[in-house]
């Protein structure tokens, strides 16, 4: 669907199959990040200690967390959105090279700004109406919107992203202003809804900062200084900013780290 005003009908279109296959990931994203805590080991993850600084020694990285604990790395891979290594004055001793700064202070962090909504339904009663759950609008509260559910088909859900100046508003009205949307567009079973979730992602300290100028999205994402390691080769950069391939994206998140393991195999010497 895609609305261009509120008070007119909503457009209908056929979407062409995508150029890239698209897919749920079985048990939700966050079974991504389950999986892999799984194999480095729990008790191996230092949960809720912001790194504060790190400073090269003779044989090795010293890095400093929030709780003031210090911990020796033979190499450090860094995977923070790289505006954020700034936003949060980690220090470096030596400091990073002034050019890469500059690059950091201008690479954009994918979404940082936006917010992001689900409505979680009964059953997935656009599909019975014949429509996908895909809508663009420039006259709703919600600008896009796509079906959520889950792929074992036991939940449901139609997720998007809010406007800019949603922000203003308190959560309740946000509710009801996409609530009201999706019921003018999908009809009165939009209105019955399961739960309403939502996230202002500017909030998120750990995720994004204001940017004090104008930084365009994807800009200097997988730049060719990002893949030079640091610190007598002890430090990477990673995390998706910094992929040439997908960079902002999931899959930039997962290139850049099968890159950045085999530059360490390949250092190192181990598989
Ligand atoms: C609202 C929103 C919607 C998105 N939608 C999509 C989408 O539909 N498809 C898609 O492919 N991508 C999407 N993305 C982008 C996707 O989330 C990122 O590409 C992906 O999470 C990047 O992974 P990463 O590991 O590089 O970085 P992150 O997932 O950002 O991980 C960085 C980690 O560093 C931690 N950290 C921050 N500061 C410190 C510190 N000082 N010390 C220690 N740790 C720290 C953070 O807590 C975080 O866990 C979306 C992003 C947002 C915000």
């Amino acid at each position: 669907m895609f609305e261009t005003d509120a008070a007119q009908e909503a457009q209908l279109f056929h979407i062409p199959d995508p150029e890239e296959a698209s897919y749920r990931v079985a048990g939700g994203t966050s079974k991504l990040t389950d999986v892999l805590a799984q194999h480095i080991g729990h008790d191996r993850i230092i949960l809720g200690s912001p790194l504060l600084s790190v400073s090269e020694q003779k044989d090795h990285l010293e890095i400093t967390t929030s709780k003031g604990v210090k911990h020796a790395c033979r190499h450090l891979v860094l995977t923070m959105p790289p505006f954020l290594i700034l936003s949060q004055k980690i220090t470096f001793d030596p400091a990073l090279p002034g050019e890469l700064v500059r690059v950091m202070g201008s690479t954009h962090t994918w979404m940082g700004e936006s917010i992001k909504f689900a409505v979680e339904y009964e059953s997935p009663f656009w599909r019975q109406q014949g429509y996908s759950g895909t809508v663009f609008s420039h006259a709703g509260i919600a600008v896009e919107v796509y079906d959520h559910s889950d792929f074992e088909e036991t939940r449901f859900a139609l997720k998007g992203f809010l406007s800019a100046d949603a922000s203003a508003l308190t959560k309740e009205e946000r509710k009801l202003k996409v609530v009201g949307q999706l019921t003018r567009l999908l009809g009165e079973r939009a209105a019955d809804i399961l739960s309403y979730t939502e996230r202002v992602w500017k909030e998120e300290v750990y995720t994004s900062a204001d940017y004090q100028k104008y930084v365009m999205p994807h800009q200097h994402n997988g730049h060719p200084l990002y893949s030079s390691p640091l610190m007598n080769g002890r430090l990477y950069l990673a995390g998706t900013e910094t992929s040439p391939a997908f960079g902002g994206y999931m899959d930039g998140a997962v290139h850049s780290g099968i890159a950045t393991a085999h530059r360490l195999a390949n250092k190192t010497g181990e598989a």
